[in-house]
């Protein structure tokens, strides 16, 4: 991914709107790139920053975007376990079935 494309997809991140793939893709570019994480801090300051201001809470808007970074990388790693033991399960139901079927014919 370029920065053009982490760019656009800035918006999207803080709506929580990316698939699995780009938000991999998304993650890992703004770790390695100084300059879009800093437009990703300034985004979300300014997202969150102009909610905050109306609560009257500023203090916490660095962490804040951390912790939105850990979390998203906590969730696309709980998404591909997701996946994982979906198949796994898709897996154990054939095992299943091929040997409910075999039992089936083996004691008729
Ligand atoms: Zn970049």
């Amino acid at each position: 991914m370029n920065c053009k494309e982490a760019d656009k997809l800035i918006p999207l991140f803080l709506e929580d709107d990316l698939d699995n793939r780009e938000l991999s893709e998304f993650l890992s570019h703004v770790e390695s790139c100084a300059d879009c994480k800093e437009e990703l801090t300034i985004q979300f300051l300014v997202r969150v920053g102009m909610k905050r201001l109306e609560d009257g809470n500023t203090f916490n808007l660095r962490n804040e975007l951390d912790a939105l970074l850990v979390d998203a990388n906590k969730r696309l790693t709980a998404r591909k376990y997701l996946v994982i033991s979906s198949y796994l399960l898709q897996a154990v139901v054939l095992v299943l079935g091929g040997t409910a079927l075999f039992l089936a014919l083996f004691l008729r």
